[in-house]
């Protein structure tokens, strides 16, 4: 942890987002919290005493030495004296009308005073780095932001409130209890064979350390899949309805979040909430519509989606029958994981014998009708087998470990790897210590206590500024 960090400066940001809104929030966290806001925070109530976590009416006023001093904007101020606040220190919020202009105007204001800008997730930094929070908390704020889908919300809520840090905690103090007896051996070297009893160390270490690990890291995946959600993309020829299914799955499902950055005109993305996963979804539709000028840099395109796609939906019209067209498009995908989604069977409920020549190359097959809504679930069910697998497994209560978490789970499970073979094997104290102890390395880093500043720097420039 940063020895060198400096918090002694006071830091301040918007920290509510860009654009038009009810209100906006400006944060400031530091030992001059209070006396920057008593300079341009004028109360309505002149008898104003700042008590601590108590909202006052009043205006930010710009410092006028000749002229009369200019109104900023009519506000609420609270000032939170620490250590009860997020940043453990003294904290001013000042809540102002949603204009950006109007927030920027206080912010340039605060830093005329000794305040400076924030970096992006410098206040919830400051709440780590006084030990309000472990990092596998602090982590969990920006899962909490950026959550899709509210079980993915409610992981990030789980890990917040300290579910993560609890489940670790429990297996390091289990191998610091190991450790103790270990090195309580080794200062005895000639009986360090006999002082130690093999048999119920390798239990403790199985229940108590490798067991917890192993789930931990099953979890991690799931963890993976709930922050960033997978990826379906919608493939078939023109008009066997591949609109009306995005359409059909958006009325029922649309996720918390739908605005994707690099949407082109070629292909539509969307996310819906597949039983809590964020899915992308692309429908590559667009294509027919720009056939003649860019029909293929959208093929290319969408091509390139379904690259990176887990998942196909390979969709035919039972009405229509399997043409050449559909087994040449089906070449083209089916080394990817696929599904037969045979659409329309209000029309043809018999299906199409045809059909059954891309069966062994699909992991699943569905009849749905888009328009009329039905065998939806089904398909969604056959979604959710085909990219995460066992829906049981899915549904047990657990944590959501992220990919720095993971990598480190992973190398403490192969230091306890070591530890068990050494226990079986009858192997010095000395060296069971060395593993224990980089088992216990790893762990640490997860929750922070030997967390190195490049690190750190790496998770909180995820942060938004004022976070
Ligand atoms: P796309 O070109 O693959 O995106 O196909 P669209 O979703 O635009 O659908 C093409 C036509 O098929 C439209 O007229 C839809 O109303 C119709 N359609 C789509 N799904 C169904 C369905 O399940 N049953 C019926 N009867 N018509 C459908």
């Amino acid at each position: 942890m940063s020895a060198e960090y400096e918090t002694n400066d006071t830091i301040a940001a918007i920290s509510t987002p860009s654009g038009a809104g009810g209100i906006g929030v400006i944060r400031v966290s530091g030992p001059r919290a209070l006396e920057v806001l008593r300079q341009i925070f004028q109360p309505h109530d002149p008898a104003c005493s700042f008590r601590s976590h108590q909202f006052y009416y009043g205006h930010i006023l710009a410092p006028g030495i000749v002229a009369p001093k200019k109104t900023i904007d009519e506000v609420l101020a609270v000032y939170m004296r620490a250590p009860k606040t997020y940043t453990r220190e003294d904290v001013v919020e000042i809540h102002g009308h949603g204009n950006f202009l109007v927030l920027q105007s206080i912010l340039e204001l605060l830093l005329q005073f000794p305040v400076r800008l924030a970096e992006p997730g410098e206040f919830t930094k400051r709440a780590f780095l006084s030990g309000r929070i472990d990092l596998t908390r602090a982590e969990a704020v920006i899962d909490v932001l950026t959550a899709r889908t509210r079980k993915g919300l409610e992981m990030a809520q789980a890990q917040l409130s300290g579910r993560l840090f609890d489940q670790v905690d429990a297996i390091r103090q289990a191998l610091t209890y190991l450790r103790a007896v270990v090195e309580v051996a080794i200062d005895f070297p000639d009986e360090d064979i006999e002082i130690i009893d093999h048999g119920q160390l390798l239990e403790q270490l199985e229940v108590k350390v490798r067991k917890p690990l192993a789930i931990l890291l099953r979890h991690a995946d799931h963890g993976r899949i709930y922050r960033e959600g997978v990826s379906v993309v919608i493939a078939g020829l023109p008009n066997v309805g591949k609109s009306s299914l995005l359409n059909t799955l958006l009325q029922e499902d649309r996720a918390l979040v739908t605005a994707i950055p690099g949407t082109t005109r070629d292909t539509i993305e969307e996310y819906i909430d597949l039983q809590g996963v964020p899915m992308r979804i692309v429908d590559t539709a667009g294509i027919r519509e720009h056939a003649e000028e860019v029909e293929e840099l959208g093929i290319r395109r969408a091509m390139q989606q379904m690259e990176q796609a887990d998942l196909v939906l390979f969709m035919i019209d039972l009405t229509r029958g399997v043409s050449n067209a559909d087994r040449q498009l089906f070449q083209r995908i089916r080394h990817k994981p696929v599904i037969l989604v045979a659409n329309k069977m209000d029309l043809a409920p018999e299906g199409s014998p045809e059909m059954a020549e891309f069966q062994d190359y699909c992991k699943a097959q569905v009849s749905i009708s888009a328009k009329k809504q039905l065998g939806i679930s089904a398909l969604k069910e056959a979604i959710f087998q085909a990219v995460i697998g066992k829906k049981e497994q899915w549904d047990e209560e657990g944590c959501a470990p992220n990919v720095r978490h993971k990598d480190a789970l992973i190398r403490a499970y192969a230091a306890s790897e070591r530890v068990l073979s050494g226990l079986q094997m009858k192997t010095t104290c000395d060296l069971l210590a060395i593993d224990l102890y980089e088992c216990l390395g790893e762990l640490d880093a997860i929750v922070g206590v030997t967390t190195t500043e490049d690190i750190l720097d790496l998770i909180f420039q995820q942060f938004c500024l004022g976070k």
